[in-house]
């Protein structure tokens, strides 16, 4: 882990050295355009050593010296603004640019913890291999196609395939524009193959990814072998993707576990299981789950305790209609 720490603290050394160094560039093209704008700032740096010596020569006390001061610099910005407005530009346009507003790029928050972007970018590290990243980039709510869902009421069912996926689509995109800040904030799909869960799954993954939020993806399988690995350190390569699985399962702002039921079932993996949910639900964040089982399968296969967690803290979404992946071929 301290490797991969490592390498992103240099990401970010350079992130924030760009930063600086485009806002020198544009100063020194707008200083060559308006010279008056260097006079300016030049004044507004040495305010300090100019009260000091305006204290000691005009024996002004304290507050009037303070007032005018502030005055004074306040005039100073507004004429600057004003000379970079009508250049076409912002008065922000000589500061740096930082990608993230929260940390400047410096991967710390001022309270002294690590910023989401920076947590989120050791997640996407641990994950580069598994091309998840990639996938996301192509699935949006803009890219999911409703068209494909069959108009045809099928045997038991009061809506068409078609309708109910237009139902969840539109509830998902409001889920993801509150996110987090849900109720229930936690969701079950389920339903047979393919049926959108997983691609549905992804454009929620974009959307609260894209608002700034941290998103751990994993399926059911890779969550029991991680957490296996976590204990028993079988596989030196995977000890420490396993670790930091561990470490965000109570912390990331959405955990998202696909296709569960596929992964290999023991009282071990179970257990493990329900460690992960009820540790979710009690840390009161959200988690979205897949699954091809049906809500009884779910109860059947699990143990009793965790489908009344499902029951408690989840909302069951239904997913029904032909398989998709089949008609498409
Ligand atoms: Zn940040």
């Amino acid at each position: 882990m301290d490797d991969k720490i490592n390498k992103i603290t240099r990401e970010y050394e350079e992130k924030r050295r760009q930063a600086f160094s485009a806002a020198v560039s544009r100063k020194e093209e707008i200083y060559a355009r308006l010279p008056r704008i260097r006079e300016i700032d030049e004044k507004l740096e040495s305010t300090g050593m100019n009260a000091i010596r305006t204290y000691l020569t005009a024996g002004l006390d304290k507050e009037t010296l303070k007032q005018k001061l502030k005055k004074e610099n306040q005039e100073l910005r507004s004429e600057k603004a004003a000379l970079l407005a009508s250049l076409g530009f912002s008065p922000d346009y000589l500061k740096p640019v930082f990608a993230c507003p929260l940390c400047e790029d410096t991967g710390y928050l001022p309270d002294g913890g690590r910023c989401v972007c920076f947590r989120q970018r050791l997640i996407d590290l641990s994950y580069d291999a598994s091309g998840i990243r990639q996938e996301l980039a192509i699935k949006s709510f803009d890219t999911f196609d409703a068209e494909l869902f069959s108009r045809k009421i099928m045997p038991g069912m009061s809506i068409t395939p078609y309708r109910n996926m237009q139902q969840i689509l539109a509830e998902m995109k409001a889920f993801s524009q509150a996110f987090p800040h849900n109720n229930p904030h936690s969701l079950i799909f389920h339903g047979p193959p393919g049926t959108g869960k997983t691609f549905l799954l992804d454009c929620i993954a974009k959307a609260v990814l894209d608002r700034g939020f941290t998103v751990l993806y994993l399926t059911a399988n890779q969550l029991t072998s991680a957490m296996e690995e976590y204990r028993f350190h079988r596989n030196p390569q995977e000890t420490e993707k396993a670790g930091m699985i561990h470490d965000e399962i109570p912390r990331v702002d959405l955990l998202i576990l696909d296709d569960l039921g596929a992964e290999y079932i023991n009282q071990v993996t179970a257990a493990d299981l329900f460690e992960c949910i009820n540790t979710r639900i009690l840390s009161h964040k959200s988690t979205l789950i897949s699954t091809n089982l049906d809500p009884e399968k779910l109860r059947t296969t699990y143990m009793d305790r965790l489908y009344s967690r499902f029951k408690g803290s989840y909302r069951f979404i239904r997913f029904f209609g032909p398989d998709l992946r089949t008609r498409k071929q």
